[in-house]
C-alpha cells in the first residue's frame, strides 16, 4: 500500500495516514470488502471486478496527517452523532413507508463538511481537488463559501454492499457526474455540473448556510433506497 502521495484535500505531497471513510466511530471499525473506482470502471486493470478487504474498516491512505486530524476533530464527531440518529431512524422505521421521518439534533455545516471530506478522500480523479473553493471550504471550519456547481444529497440504506466511488451515469435525464458512498445508515451522493440521478434524494447542499458547531433540531424525511450494484447511481 502506497503511503506517500498527494493529499486529496490540501494537495500537498507527503506522508499519508489511514483515513476511515466513513469515520471509524460511525459504525466503521469492522473488516469490510469494498470496491473502488478502479475495480468498477477500469476494464484494463487487473483489479477490475475484484474487491479489497480492509481489516481496519473501509478507508485508505488518502490524506496527510494535518488534514486527517483537522477534518476528524472539527467534523468527525458531528457526523458520528448524525449517523447514530440515522441508525435509530432506520431501526425504528415503519416498513410500509419508503420515506423515513425522524427527529434529529444535527450540526448541519459540520456534517456537510465531513461528507465532503470523505468524497475528496476517495476521489482518485482529482476533480474535487481541482474544484475551486472546495478545499478551502473544508480547511477553514467557518467558511460558508461553497462551489456553485456542486450539490450534495443523502438517502437511507441498510445494504451491506459498500459503494465507494465516483463516475458518470446515464439516465433518461442525461449524463450525471457523481460520487457515492454507501455505508449504513446512509448513502451519500454528490452531483457535479449535472442533475442528480434521482429527484427524491434528500438534498443537504443548504447545510452550508449554518454556522460551524451550530446545532439545529428538526424532522428530516429521508428516502430509503437499496443500491442495485456497486456502480454509483443505480437502485432497486
Ligand atoms: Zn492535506
Amino acid at each position: 500500500m502506497k503511503k506517500e502521495g498527494i493529499c486529496r484535500i490540501c494537495g500537498n505531497y507527503g506522508k499519508l495516514t489511514f483515513e476511515h471513510v466513513p469515520p471509524q466511530s460511525a459504525f466503521n471499525s469492522k473488516p469490510v470488502l469494498f470496491q473502488k473506482s478502479v475495480h468498477i470502471h477500469d476494464k484494463n486493470s487487473y483489479l477490475y471486478g475484484k474487491k479489497i478487504r480492509s481489516n481496519q474498516g473501509a478507508g485508505g491512505y488518502y490524506l496527510c496527517k494535518s488534514c486527517n486530524n483537522l477534518t476528524g476533530s472539527y467534523y468527525g464527531d458531528s457526523y458520528k452523532k448524525f449517523a447514530y440518529k440515522g441508525m435509530m431512524a432506520l431501526t425504528n422505521r415503519v416498513w410500509a413507508s419508503r420515506v423515513i421521518t425522524f427527529e434529529y439534533a444535527i450540526q448541519p455545516l459540520n456534517v456537510l463538511k465531513q461528507i465532503l471530506s470523505m468524497f475528496m478522500a476517495i476521489d482518485t480523479s482529482d476533480q474535487l481537488l481541482h474544484l475551486e473553493g472546495l478545499s478551502s471550504f473544508l480547511l477553514n471550519k467557518d467558511s460558508q463559501t461553497f462551489p456553485k456547481n456542486l450539490r450534495v444529497f443523502i438517502y437511507h440504506t441498510s445494504t451491506k454492499q459498500v459503494r465507494n466511488g465516483w463516475g458518470m451515469a446515464r439516465t433518461s435525464k442525461g449524463y450525471h457526474y457523481l460520487g457515492e458512498i454507501t455505508y449504513p445508515p446512509f448513502g451519500l451522493v454528490y452531483s457535479l455540473d449535472s442533475e442528480p440521478t434521482r429527484d427524491d434524494f434528500f438534498e443537504i447542499t443548504d447545510f452550508k448556510n449554518y454556522k460551524f458547531n451550530q446545532t439545529v433540531q428538526g424532522r428530516l424525511s429521508i428516502p430509503f433506497l437499496t443500491p442495485k450494484t456497486y456502480i454509483p447511481g443505480l437502485y432497486n
